[in-house]
């Protein structure tokens, strides 16, 4: 069948190039350095940055769907280039940065040039998040999104504008679907920066020592290819037993909102806690259920009532059904 003949060799085609995932891993092991662009994880968790150096082989990497979009995303960035081209823009590419003192490596996508040259990266997204990134008014919104390679994106830029000595640079978002496009300037943060800089001076330490710093469960867990060696042996995603397992993004993304509103420990006052955490109960109310990181457990449980004359409350007692429900992180509840 000529389809087939098609099929398998789109199918040899796409596996031949790496994965940007397991490349960031390759050129991790082969340099031996940190990348620029995973340094977001120094505020999610530096011992994620101190496994890339120590334990690249110990990262799971994403699985083929997650290849295949990012791979999706790749050629849209290309195109995105080719657009700024195009549009009469001109672009410098200048291959890879190092820092050496800092052991920092990373590559920026380009430089725009106008009156100067200004780091400038491609992000390709879906529509659902498009909307939410067109929603951030500054690259601080992106720093407190709930979405981990959201967040992480401003401080790659920080790495590059170090590199290049730079004080401003651009990400060019663009929506997969709809093709909507939102432009946002990054400034060189002196503050985060800094905090940025501190913190690869302290895994460039555990990594001399060989000494990482301890796992502990956390939101970031989730998207963190290194969980099954930092948490062997607990279950997780679609393998955790006779659970219902819940993919939709939509549930995905409110627990991450949810996740991160306890561990800025805010839940006892913010009241979008209370708005999600009454909506996640309700959705999911009489269920067991594994949704990313979390389980949500609903048991019905009851209580007597009386639906009678007061005089006669004994002779009709009833039980009513009820629902106790629990969310927490499967890791810690399986
Ligand atoms: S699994 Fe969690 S603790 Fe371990 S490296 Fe990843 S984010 Fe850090």
């Amino acid at each position: 069948m000529i389809s087939e003949k098609i099929a398998a060799a789109l199918d040899e085609a796409e596996g031949r190039p790496m994965s940007p995932r397991e490349d960031v891993v390759t050129k991790i092991m082969v340099s031996g350095l940190n990348r620029a662009s995973q340094l977001g994880w120094v505020q999610d968790c530096p011992r994620h940055l101190c496994l890339l150096r120590l334990a690249p082989d110990k990262d799971k990497g994403f699985d083929d769907t997650m290849k295949r979009r990012l791979r999706e995303g790749n050629k849209q960035e290309a195109l995105m280039r080719a657009d700024l081209t195009a549009a009469g823009i001109k672009i410098v590419h200048h291959g890879r940065l190092t820092w050496e003192a800092l052991e920092l490596t990373g590559e920026s996508d380009d430089s725009v040039v106008f009156d100067d040259e200004y780091p400038i990266d491609y992000k390709t997204c879906s529509s659902a998040m498009f909307k939410r990134i067109e929603r951030a008014q500054s690259y601080g919104d992106l720093i407190r999104s709930p979405f981990i390679w959201i967040r992480h994106y401003p401080a790659q830029m920080q790495a590059y504008m170090l590199m290049l000595q730079k004080r401003l640079s651009v990400l060019f978002f663009k929506d997969k679907e709809g093709g909507a496009r939102y432009l946002m300037d990054v400034e060189l943060d002196q503050k985060y920066a800094s905090f940025l800089i501190e913190g690869i001076r302290y895994i460039n330490d555990c990594v001399k020592k060989e000494d990482p710093p301890k796992a502990e469960m956390k939101e970031a867990c989730d998207a963190c290819g290194f969980a099954d060696h930092c948490f062997p042996g607990v279950e997780r995603g679609a393998s955790a037993g006779n659970l219902e397992i819940v993919t939709e993004e939509t549930w995905l993304m409110k627990l991450k909102e949810y996740q991160i509103l306890i561990d800025r420990g805010v839940q006892q006052t913010a009241k979008e806690f209370d708005k999600l955490d009454k909506e996640i109960k309700e959705e999911f109310r009489g269920r067991r259920v594994l949704c990313g990181s979390h389980l949500i457990e609903s048991k019905p449980y009851f209580v007597p009532f009386y639906d009678v004359p007061k005089e006669e409350k004994e002779k009709y007692l009833k039980q009513r059904e009820q629902f106790r429900t629990s969310i927490k992180l499967a890791a810690q509840a399986l």
